[in-house]
């Protein structure tokens, strides 16, 4: 088994060769061409006397650069920091000195930005390809990877050093730097390959959602090249270039984000006859709420089986996965825990456990019991692949987790008889309306059920009486008639309970977002205050 995420190339060059690893726009790279390149970064970082520890931020796009950085950083015991190429300037700024980056690898595609950024920053060198500065400390990176070698000796790590920091998404707050282990990592890598994904050798999977997340990042990047799988790296997540890559290299396998699947859904719609998507077997969704509608209408439509999966930076991001086989659940669903992890159920406050790791394991004969499945609780996970702990956030990371082991995530869920999850929400967001508990994903998916809403989110407002009451933001499809206020208040009104209602609705022209697109419900929680003042 492997015992370093440098070992991984090596481990797939001698299984797999000259089979084709990744396609770019650029052209392709066998499993070989890939571990070479590998080797070669190795040997310029080490050259450029970095070695164990240092940070080195990855500013790449999803290019054939990409996975040769990432791996040969590792490779020489450097930790790749995945920078996220939409953020912002002072997000990124943020990240960048949280992190102590020290060096930096830049796409030659945002070779403007990552010049600006290496100046306006403590980076001391700047690797990028085609361009040379001394006196600004930029490497050409090409140059250097054509004079060094392809054999490296790379330096003893140990499995449970730091092998990568990742950065969550910034949904709830400032992303929070996430120290993942080599063994983090691999065995994530391995659950996922042992049955927690659909993925085969002669699969090709194609890699559009930003690699600077842990989702694409290890659960298909990783997963991909450990199972010796062809990969599309993408760097547009544009809904009619991705169509085209499907169609043109016969993806077997898609993986996105619900805001993703809404925004490719909406240009199918119009075209239905100009894509064919006949090679797709599998859309992987994950990372945030998808709703039913968005879901039944791509599986009918595309004519795909649509799986969910749940899970974490802080768990590399092992979690739960939906089968491909097996009983049809509707959307929400999240499935069972991945292979080799604990998963529980936890009271959110005392931190009792509600449903134990033992109880997920329902028999033919002995189903989970039905008081068990009527609650919800807080999941909590242990197992090789959960985090080390947040960089720099010492009582962060000891308020997480507990004595035992167990890794407390905020999130809610339940199970069913079968011992699959349903994800709820996060235990932040819920807000108590007159005594009753509201999780804004039920009301948002209510309001999804509606034809002219195009993206929802639901937050907590005061309010005198109840103490909090539920608003929602809404954009609308702009080829639909438009409803008004109070016929959107009333469909809620039909499908949820009355105190789960929106007091309003707000009509907006787009959603705060964060890096991986999800909902920033606390700017909207800031926004709604205003308005209503
Ligand atoms: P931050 O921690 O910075 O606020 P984040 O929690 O969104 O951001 P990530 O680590 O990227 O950062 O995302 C993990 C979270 O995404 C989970 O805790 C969960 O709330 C949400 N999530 C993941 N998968 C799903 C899913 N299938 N359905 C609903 N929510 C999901
Ligand atoms: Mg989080």
């Amino acid at each position: 088994p492997l015992r370093h995420m440098g070992d991984l190339p090596a481990m797939t060059a001698d299984r797999y060769g000259e089979k084709t690893a990744l396609i770019g726009l650029s052209g392709t790279q066998s499993f070989t061409e890939l571990n070479r390149a590998v080797d070669r970064v190795g040997n310029v970082l080490t050259a450029h006397g970095f070695g164990p520890g240092d940070r080195i931020g990855l500013f790449v796009p999803n290019t054939l650069q990409f996975p040769s950085a990432y791996f040969g950083a590792m490779e020489a015991g450097l930790v790749p920091v995945p920078l996220n190429l939409r953020m912002d300037r002072e997000t990124l700024g943020f990240v960048i000195a949280d992190a102590r980056i020290d060096c930096l690898i830049a796409s030659p595609l945002l070779a403007e930005q990552a010049t600006e950024l290496a100046s306006a920053s403590s980076i001391g060198t700047t690797f990028l390809p085609g361009l040379s500065d001394p006196d600004a400390g930029i490497v050409n990176y090409s140059h250097a990877l054509a004079e060094v070698s392809t054999d490296f000796d790379r330096p003893e790590r140990a499995f449970d050093d730091v092998a990568c920091q990742p950065y969550t998404s910034g949904t709830t707050g400032d992303p929070k730097g996430v120290l993942l282990t080599h063994e983090n990592l691999l065995t994530t890598i391995e659950s996922y390959d042992t049955g927690g994904l659909p993925i085969d050798p002669d699969d090709t999977g194609l890699l559009v959602l930003p690699l600077f997340h842990i989702y694409a990042l290890n659960a298909l990047m990783g997963t991909f090249l450990y199972t010796g799988a062809t990969q599309v790296l993408h760097p547009q997540p544009e809904p009619v270039p991705m169509f085209e890559a499907i169609e043109e290299h016969d993806v077997t396998r898609f993986a996105g984000v619900p805001a993703m699947y809404t925004m490719l859904h909406r240009t199918y719609r119009e075209a239905p006859d100009a894509y064919d998507l006949s090679s797709l077997k599998t859309a992987i969704c994950a990372a945030a709420p998808l709703a039913d509608a968005t879901r039944n209408e791509i599986e009918s439509a595309w004519n795909v089986r649509m799986t969910e999966g749940w899970g974490m930076t802080e768990t590399a991001p092992a979690g739960t996965t939906e089968p491909v086989r097996g009983v049809r659940k509707e959307a929400g669903c999240i499935g069972p825990p991945v292979p080799n992890i604990e998963l529980k159920l936890a009271d959110p406050d005392s931190r009792e456990t509600i449903v134990a790791p033992e109880d997920l394991a329902p028999t033919a004969d002995r189903a989970i019991d039905f008081d068990k499945q009527r609650v919800t609780g807080e999941i909590a996970v242990r197992g090789p692949q959960v985090f080390a702990g947040y960089h720099d956030r010492p009582e962060k990371t000891e308020a997480v987790f507990d004595d035992d082991g167990w890794f407390y995530t905020g999130d809610i869920a339940r199970v069913d008889r079968d011992g699959y999850f349903w994800i709820v929400d996060r235990a932040d967001d819920m807000m108590i309306v007159g005594g009753e508990n509201v999780y804004p994903a039920g009301v948002e998916d209510a309001l999804y059920a509606h034809p002219a809403v195009a993206e929802a989110a639901v937050v907590a407002v005061a309010h005198e009486v109840k103490g909090e009451a539920p608003v929602a933001f809404v954009v609308t499809e702009t080829d639909v008639d438009q409803p008004t206020e109070t016929t959107l208040r009333r469909f809620v009104l039909d499908r949820v309970a009355a105190y789960a209602h929106p007091r309003r609705v707000f009509f907006v022209e787009e959603l705060p977002r964060s890096a991986t697109r999800k909902v920033q419900r606390f700017k909207l929680e800031t926004a709604a205050a205003d308005r209503l003042d």
